[in-house]
């Protein structure tokens, strides 16, 4: 998502699943239409008046990954599965997580669940994947970066007994407990702008999702919040009732 990058690249985007699903039911898919701005977005006002960098932020198939329903369930990976990693460097990884988590709360509820099964967005404490990606100007495979964090996105219809059948999204991110303890921090920050609806990433380096990770990194900025804000007021199929039940 950026044309260049530094060593020290931290966000690889990835969806999957759009083709099978919003292909194969694209008649059936709500139509595109905004939700209500969430209250903690409506009060925010920008005193620097900053800007954004919104016009970074590109729709989906679905339109803008919004959430409708709050709060947002984020599991955090708690199990220790990995035994060469030492228990104080998970101690730091969770503690820094939780803090990304508890930064991104006052712009938009979030609620930390205790189990993966239901979570909207599922933080896992794992280094990203290698996998080859084709590089679209040369149409090549190209070898995999090392890289210290992952986020990636699915659509799946979502059925309850006491709700309407809606079309929705969950987020899956990885965040490696390998790097330097100073950097999962502004990894879990930057990761969860992502999963929150910022599908882009800032030209400035004092914005939490500037495409590279930074010496110095910086808190969520008034830039981000303004580019969140104005991607809440878009449209979106995501959290709509699905015009026929297709479930059956
Ligand atoms: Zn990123």
């Amino acid at each position: 998502m950026a044309k260049k990058y530094l060593p020290l690249t931290i966000c690889t985007a990835i969806l999957v699943l759009i083709v099978g699903l919003l292909g194969g039911i694209s008649e059936e898919i709500p139509p595109l239409k905004a939700h209500p701005l969430p209250p903690t977005l409506a009060q925010w006002q920008d005193p620097t008046n900053s800007g954004d960098y919104f016009e970074q932020v590109k729709p989906t198939t679905a339109g803008y990954l919004v959430w409708a329903q709050f709060p947002v369930k984020v599991y955090i990976q708690q199990e220790q599965t990995d035994p060469a990693i030492a228990p104080d460097r998970v101690q730091q990884w969770l503690e820094a997580v939780s803090q990304a988590v508890q930064e991104w709360n006052i712009y938009l509820p979030l609620e930390v669940v205790q189990q993966p099964d239901g979570a909207d967005i599922t933080i896992l404490r794992s280094r990203p994947t290698l996998r080859p990606s084709l590089d679209p100007s040369t149409g090549q495979l190209q070898l995999p970066r090392v890289r210290s964090a992952e986020t990636r996105y699915e659509f799946y219809i979502r059925k309850s007994q006491d709700a309407p059948t809606v079309l929705s999204h969950r987020f899956n991110i990885q965040i490696s407990p390998n790097q330097a303890p100073i950097y999962t921090l502004p990894s879990a920050r930057h990761e969860l702008g992502h999963a929150l609806g910022i599908w882009g990433h800032s030209p400035k380096e004092t914005d939490a999702l500037y495409f590279s990770q930074v010496r110095n990194s910086p808190p969520i900025s008034p830039r981000d919040i303004n580019t969140l804000k104005r991607i809440y007021e878009q449209p979106t199929r995501l959290g709509w009732q699905l015009p026929n039940d297709i479930g059956n």
